[in-house]
């Protein structure tokens, strides 16, 4: 895509948001020139990561009248991927060894990614762009420009009209509940992952867990330290599969999808076995959720798939006044959030040009019908997986911004195998230390640590 010709433009834009996705995307749009107003609902940045012990009163979030708990987060929470591939670019998630209360491990706990969030909105003084205890509750195109309605925590609302709203509100609080049969007249206790926080509850209990991926994985092993046995029904699992696994204390298995529960307690596996479980924790997933958007129909969600958006981006009809940071799943988080961020600052400002409307249609039917070829099921389309770095280099030449490195995208191959392989040990022994010393090297070829690299790799953990 070619610099446009246009003069650069300076909009006066909204982004719903300040986690991670809002931050950056705040960070970008000023460098490029345009005025920004961040809405966040919370008193504070970090969005997700802001742990809270408290969690929503109906435990599968399923009654439309509770209070919403945006985050999502357990107690014992570490990330899932090496600090050093998870922060942003130019802003690297270094150990602080100056500090005692910053936790230097590699594979961090939430609070350390808190605190990383919170040095990065210092660093770059996007606070003074937020309104916190801000909800955006109507987002609507209104003669070309968009009206912003917004609450306080004191209930006064508000109407503004800006040039151009980005979406960064977060897709890991409106749970994504399995449907079991029989389901209605087991009498057991349940739960979405996104309402549990410690393993106490289920003191002596027999659980079952569904879903087996980084946080069923991490969840049944937290609860199997307390209960009597935990179960996890796995998706990925062949119908067969009934494995016991040593750790933490010799009474977790493994088994294939749920069959059915019943009346009497029962749940019954595919592979056949039958157990009577007090609890069922459900490890799911979450579902895209867009609830102030009104675009008179154009947008909608559909076994959620986000229809139409290019490149997971932009809604060709309303584009580019209208965009979304952070859609699709994959390692790079923070890095995504980036490269998407500084495309819609500059496509808004006029550095670069998205193509016709019926162009980014033509390719958006083109994917839809790819991933149908491949027999990949819609709820998949923003899975992004293994071709994530090919998306997210695609998107850095569109608008002239640094391909992702080799290390980071390999940190993330890896530490995906390692995960998968040896979700008990993954986060405390690694074989990568070719990479992450190669990271550290970039890290300070680039002036972005103020230490020699020896200082990192000598000292972590
Ligand atoms: P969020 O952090 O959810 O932020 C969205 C913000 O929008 C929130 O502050 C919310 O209050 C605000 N908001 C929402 N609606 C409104 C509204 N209407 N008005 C005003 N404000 C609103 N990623 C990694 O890179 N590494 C990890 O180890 C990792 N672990 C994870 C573990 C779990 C359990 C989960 C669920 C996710 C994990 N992720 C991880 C992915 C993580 O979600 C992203 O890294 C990232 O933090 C998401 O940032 P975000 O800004 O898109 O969303």
């Amino acid at each position: 895509m070619a610099p446009a010709q246009n003069p650069i433009s300076s909009q006066h834009v909204a982004v719903i948001g300040a986690g991670a996705a809002g931050l950056v995307t705040a960070r970008e749009l000023r460098r490029e020139g345009h005025t920004v107003v961040v809405f966040e609902r919370e008193k504070q940045v970090g969005g997700l990561w802001i742990y809270s012990p408290k969690a929503e009163s109906d435990p599968l979030s399923l009654d439309p009248t509770r209070s919403i708990v945006h985050s999502s987060v357990y107690e014992s929470l570490r990330t899932n991927l090496p600090r050093e591939c998870m922060g942003f670019t130019d802003f690297p998630f270094v150990p602080r060894f100056d500090d005692e209360s910053r936790d230097s491990r590699r594979y961090p706990s939430h609070m350390e990614v808190l605190a990383y969030l919170q040095d990065f909105a210092r660093e770059f003084n996007i606070e003074e762009m937020v309104r916190f205890e801000t909800e955006v509750v109507r987002v609507e195109p209104v003669k070309g420009k968009w009206k912003v309605r917004s609450k306080t925590s004191g209930d006064i609302s508000n109407d503004e009209i800006f040039d151009a709203v980005v979406v960064c509100n977060g897709h890991y609080t409106e749970p994504n509940i399995a449907h079991i049969p029989g389901i209605k007249l087991w009498p057991g206790k349940q739960i979405h992952s996104h309402n549990y926080r410690v393993p106490d509850p289920f003191e002596n209990e027999v659980v079952v867990v569904i879903g087996n991926f980084a946080s069923g994985a991490d969840i049944s092993r937290d609860i199997a330290k307390v209960a009597k046995e935990v179960h996890i029904a796995a998706r990925a699992s062949e119908r067969d599969t009934y494995e016991k696994r040593p750790v933490p204390r010799n009474n977790l298995w493994v088994h294939s999808e749920i069959d059915s529960a019943s009346e009497d307690g029962s749940i019954v596996f595919k592979n056949g076995k039958v157990i009577h479980a007090d609890s069922i924790v459900y490890c799911t997933g979450y579902k895209y959720y867009f609830p102030f958007l009104d675009t008179n129909g154009y947008m909608s969600i559909d076994e959620n798939r986000v229809e139409h958006l290019y490149k997971h981006v932009f809604p060709p009809a309303l584009a580019p006044s209208l965009s979304f940071v952070g859609l699709p799943a994959m390692g790079i988080q923070f890095v995504m959030f980036e490269i998407q961020s500084k495309w819609v600052a500059s496509v808004l400002s006029g550095r670069f040009t998205l193509p016709s409307q019926d162009k980014m249609m033509e390719d958006i039917t083109t994917t839809y019908a790819t991933l149908d070829a491949l027999g990949i099921p819609k709820r998949y389309t923003h899975k992004l997986g293994k071709i994530q770095c090919e998306y997210l280099n695609w998107i850095a030449k569109k608008c002239d911004c640094p391909l992702v490195e080799h290390w980071r995208n390999q940190e993330i191959v890896r530490g995906y195998q390692r995960l998968v392989s040896h979700p008990e040990t993954y986060r405390d022994e690694w074989d990568d230390d070719d990479l992450k010393e190669e990271a550290y090297k970039d890290f300070a070829t680039k002036k972005l640590i103020s230490f020699d690299p020896s200082y990192f790799l000598e000292s972590s953990i």
